[in-house]
């Protein structure tokens, strides 16, 4: 069930952040496989329960609800939507009274991000800003990475 905007008043600030500055991060796509190791690894790390992920085509990208993650396979499949994903996770467990896509969403959605190397904290911060998402001031989460790793494609010739 998708909140009561007035629960969630940062939903829309999110959305318009990720369409505007964090899309690019999304033109890449990673087996399931993959996706389900980092985010074992990623719940290990940050010591909440492991999520199931599974693919399913919403058109939505992705969702969360009661550790069980789906991925769109058509615009799902990425490390930012999983960390999107996994962030709603992560904050149902150890900030179960906090904003769906509050302060403390935004930032432990940053550290998996960082953790991911997709986008390192500068540069979320300032996004951020950028949009008027708040972002709690402490970043609740370790930043090491998980030992999977995006595969790294050379560039595609012109
Ligand atoms: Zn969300």
């Amino acid at each position: 069930m998708s909140p009561y905007v007035g629960d969630d008043p940062q939903k829309q600030a999110v959305y318009h952040m990720e369409d505007d500055d964090l899309r690019g991060h999304c033109r890449h796509r990673l087996s399931l496989r993959l996706l389900r190791r980092y985010a074992n690894e990623l719940c290990a790390m940050y010591e909440v329960p492991d999520v199931s992920i599974s693919v399913y085509e919403n058109g939505l990208g992705g969702s969360c609800l009661d550790g069980k993650i789906q991925l769109d396979p058509k615009c799902g499949m990425n490390g930012l939507t999983l960390a999107h994903e996994l962030a709603h996770h992560i904050c149902d467990v150890k900030y179960p009274r906090a904003q769906k896509h509050g302060p403390m969403f935004a930032s432990v959605y940053g550290c998996l991000l960082s953790s991911l190397r997709l986008v390192p904290l500068p540069g979320f911060r300032a996004i951020c800003r950028k949009h008027g998402v708040r972002i709690a001031r402490t970043w609740p989460l370790p930043l090491e990475s998980p030992k999977a790793r995006l595969p790294v494609r050379p560039p595609a010739e012109s």
